[in-house]
């Protein structure tokens, strides 16, 4: 979340001469006391809101795709038409406003009546999405947006509203959000939306012989069709003590976490993991001395490279944190962590950021296909017709790899839980989308575009130490991957073309050899 965007460039109220507008770009101004992009689509002017609905970020510094504006941050992305939110993760519409053409001149004269929202279409019966996290949260409003009046339930083991995860571990946890920016939506969302949120409750079993989910407060839910989107729960390493530290996936953990750093002085993270990582920086933003245990001697560095797993790292020191690497905890006890190197690193809490293990016990107990992840076709749909499989856990066949993907990314989750929703409804839609994501280290975030699963040389432009650098993940001649520091436009630039599967144009983006 961000401040309110400045009121910048021309006023659109009063209007502009038609050929400023830009055939292939977008325009920022602002009319009546909003930012506005004001934009041509086949010869017709169409004015939206400029500021991106998921973390308010300035529209026109992101990149046009046809009649689309992605966003610069976070790779949203919108119908410059219509304002619709059309990639996560944002999921709200930007303001439509209306434009009239005068004598050559366009202007803005006030804001477009909001759409009332489709309906009348028939589905498949009661739909049951399991997990009301990334992937299940979008899951319910894509089926709602695409007009299906059918009851929905979407049932979450976790109490209260569906949130943003990524920031239980960034701004929130730092103390720098608070609470109230947490839920994707708020009650009224869900009421108004007629979607019945079961949140508190765990589904215990999926029976697809009588085609019910069984909930651990003893109700049964028939479907029609149903969602799984049940995520990935964090690991506890089997080490002495380690059932004292904390883990990081709930609201209700990071509130732990910030409880018991509120009386502590020092904080022992053991995992040099993106999440392990920034628990890190939000612990040193609450004053705390932070010590990060690793058994790599380069965080990051199997997934990112070296070069940038060091770049963070020294954002991590230049911040203060203290590495411990190339060593293992091996016990947690009375107020310290024993490491393999014999220290002992006194600690008023410990955090385990060792990764985590996609949840599909529910898939297993009722038969799916499930192979490090449930397995699920090009359309979402697992091995049982009318269940399907979203997020963290769904292992999908990716056409630009040619290989099956699990990847634990929020955008990914979000956009498969909304491809899932329409192929549920009776959509044929393929899954192909690359996946994109990002992780925050004090005033250095890095973005990713791609599959980082199985590059073997790394071509680097600009300084990762600098924090102004674009790195090409590559094996043989394909790029798999970019990722960029300080350069947002490259990134959405990377995602067209890893889209088009253009590896000519990835070679001339970031240099081969460079
Ligand atoms: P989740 O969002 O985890 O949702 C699954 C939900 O299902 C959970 O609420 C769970 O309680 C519930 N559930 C599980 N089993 C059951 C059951 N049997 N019955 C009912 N409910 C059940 N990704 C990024 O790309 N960028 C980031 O910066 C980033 N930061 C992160 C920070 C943190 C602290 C964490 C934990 C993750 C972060 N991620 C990030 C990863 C991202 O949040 C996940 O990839 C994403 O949430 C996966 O979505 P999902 O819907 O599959 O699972």
């Amino acid at each position: 979340m961000s401040e309110p965007l400045p009121l910048t460039g021309p006023d659109l109220a009063v209007g502009i001469p038609v050929d400023q507008v830009p055939e292939d770009g977008v325009l920022r101004g602002h009319a009546h006391g909003e930012p506005i992009l004001l934009s041509r689509v086949d010869g017709a002017f169409h004015a939206v809101g400029a500021a991106c609905t998921h973390y308010g970020a300035p529209l026109d510094e992101g990149r046009r795709v046809g009649d689309t504006i992605r966003c610069p941050w976070h790779h949203a992305c919108f119908d410059l038409r219509t304002g619709e939110a059309v990639r996560a993760p944002a999921l709200r519409a930007l303001d439509r406003h209306v434009v009239e053409v005068v004598e050559g001149n366009v202007r803005v004269v006030g804001p477009a009546p909001t759409a009332p929202r489709p309906s009348g279409r028939a589905g498949p019966g009661p739909v049951v999405v399991i997990g009301a996290g990334a992937a299940g949260a979008s899951a319910v409003e894509a089926m709602r947006a695409t007009g299906f009046d059918g009851p929905i339930t979407l049932v979450g083991r976790e109490a209260g509203l569906p949130v943003d995860r990524p920031n239980l571990s960034k701004d929130y946890l730092a103390g720098a959000a608070p609470e109230a920016w947490l839920p994707l939506r708020d009650e009224a969302f869900y009421r108004d939306n007629d979607i019945a949120l079961r949140s508190g409750v765990e589904a215990v079993e999926l029976d697809l012989s009588q085609r019910r989910v069984l909930l651990s407060d003893g109700s049964a839910l028939p479907f029609g069709a149903c969602l799984l989107a049940t995520g990935a729960d964090p690991v506890r390493l089997p080490l002495p003590g380690a059932e004292g530290a904390f883990l990081l996936r709930t609201v209700a953990d990071s509130k732990a976490i910030v409880a018991a750093a509120a009386g502590a002085r020092r904080a022992v993270v053991v995992g040099a993991s993106f999440i392990g990582l920034e628990v890190a920086a939000s612990l040193r933003a609450r004053g705390l001395d932070v010590h990060v245990v690793a058994p790599e001697p380069v965080p990051l560095a199997r997934i990112l490279g070296p070069a940038l797993g060091a770049a963070i790292r020294a954002t991590h020191e230049r911040n203060g944190v203290v590495f411990h690497l190339g060593c293992k905890p091996e016990a947690i006890e009375g107020g310290s962590v024993r490491l393999s190197d014999g220290t002992q690193l006194s600690a008023d809490l410990v955090i385990l950021g060792v990764g985590v293990r996609p949840a599909t016990g529910l898939a297993e107990r009722a038969g799916l296909s499930v192979d490090n992840g449930v397995l699920v076709d090009a359309f979402l749909q697992t091995s049982a017709p009318g269940v399907w499989a979203a997020g963290d856990i769904a292992r999908w066949p990716d056409p630009h790899t040619g290989e099956r993907q699990r990847i634990e990314h929020w955008v990914l989750a979000q956009r498969q839980g909304q491809v899932a929703a329409r192929n549920l409804l009776g959509g044929a839609e393929r899954f192909d989308a690359i996946p994109f994501f990002w992780s925050a280290h004090f005033d250095t975030t890095v973005n990713v575009v791609g599959f980082l699963s199985a590059w073997d040389r790394i071509d680097i432009d600009g300084d990762p130490a600098s924090g102004d650098a674009a790195l090409a993940y590559r094996r043989g001649d394909r790029t798999l991957a970019v990722a960029t520091l300080g350069r947002d436009r490259t990134c959405l630039d990377a995602e067209v073309l890893l889209e088009h599967d253009d590896h000519a144009g990835l070679a001339r983006l970031v240099p081969v050899g460079a």
